[in-house]
């Protein structure tokens, strides 16, 4: 008698395909995150990087969008510089993306595509999971852009009642700042004058993309850091920068980026697949691309 061996199941269709359309994204880490959790929950999910970057002629982003809905996708991310442009396209948002202006993920579903913005929440949980018990009254965020703004809310949903803001684009903060205390009731001030900001604030935030690989350095002088203040930088191109550094060299509380990006996937996946995903085990393979490349 010959022995039988299993043979692995053929699947040609993926029960979800899902996407990100953005510019420049082939570095991207959601893909694997998605694609190893969809697989340790026993189905295929395909995830495809819709690049603009490489494509010849650039399609309208109507024009992606509707290709991927007629194709069958569950959802699509969406990363720069398509977050705002995209809401025009959309039926339904959520409170996050109505809140932020921002939208980074999209679900096709029963005919209707709706618009979520999973930053808010992936950055939220992330901090809750990285520095539970920090007080957090005054928080000094630096950065005012896309990111920024989602933060800028996530901050203000995990307790935060005094918000300074402070970008190179003072303008910039100002309406940030405006809108959050529209949105919120509470106290949001744009600035200028770090030292004075510094001394008020219990944490700081960086939303800047000063500390990227390509963009050395940190948004605020060093001296200005405090033993007493906790960091977190939402950089995750290094995850270790050198405010990140500088900061636990003095002794503070640190979150990396690492938190907001990784949880910003568990919520998509989350909405894309109706599937409750492992939040610690998406987490594992995000770091998974540090210990490729070290
Ligand atoms: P953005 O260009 O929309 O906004 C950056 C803002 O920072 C701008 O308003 C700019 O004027 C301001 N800025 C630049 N240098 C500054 C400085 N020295 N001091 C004060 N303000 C300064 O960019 P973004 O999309 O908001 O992204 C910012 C960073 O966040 C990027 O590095 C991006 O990779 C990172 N990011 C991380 C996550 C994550 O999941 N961890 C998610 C989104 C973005």
């Amino acid at each position: 008698m010959t022995a039988q061996t299993a043979q692995p199941e053929v699947r040609t269709k993926p029960d979800f395909r899902v996407g990100l359309i953005g510019q420049g994204i082939q570095q991207s880490r959601t893909p694997l995150m998605h694609m190893n959790e969809g697989a340790a929950l026993g189905f295929v999910l395909d995830y495809q990087l819709l690049d603009t970057d490489r494509m010849d002629p650039v399609p309208s982003l109507a024009a992606l969008l509707e290709r991927a809905e007629a194709e069958g996708y569950a959802g699509l991310n969406i990363t720069f510089p398509y977050k705002q442009e995209v809401m025009q396209h959309l039926d339904v948002l959520s409170d996050a993306a109505r809140q932020v202006g921002a939208v980074n993920t999209v679900v096709f579903k029963d005919g209707k595509r709706f618009g979520h913005n999973t930053d808010f929440w992936g950055f939220a949980t992330g901090l809750d999971w990285a520095l539970p018990e920090v007080k957090r009254d005054c928080v000094l965020l630096m950065g005012a852009g896309g990111a920024g703004g989602a933060v800028a809310h996530a901050l203000v949903s995990v307790g935060v009642t005094h918000l300074l803001i402070a970008d190179v684009r003072p303008e910039t903060a100002q309406a940030l700042a405006a809108a959050i205390g529209d949105a919120h009731g509470i106290t949001a001030e744009a600035v200028t004058d770090m030292a004075v900001a510094a001394v008020r604030a219990d944490g700081i935030v960086n939303a800047t993309p000063m500390g990227m690989a390509k963009l050395p350095g940190m948004a605020i002088a060093p001296e200005l850091i405090e033993a007493r203040h906790w960091v977190s930088d939402i950089v995750y191109f290094p995850l270790e920068t050198e405010l990140l550094r500088v900061a636990r060299a003095k002794g503070c509380q640190t979150a990396s980026g690492q938190g907001m990006a990784t949880f910003q996937a568990v919520r998509a996946f989350e909405l894309f697949t109706g599937r409750k995903p492992d939040p610690e085990r998406m987490r594992a393979t995000f770091e998974s691309f540090d210990t490729q490349s070290a």
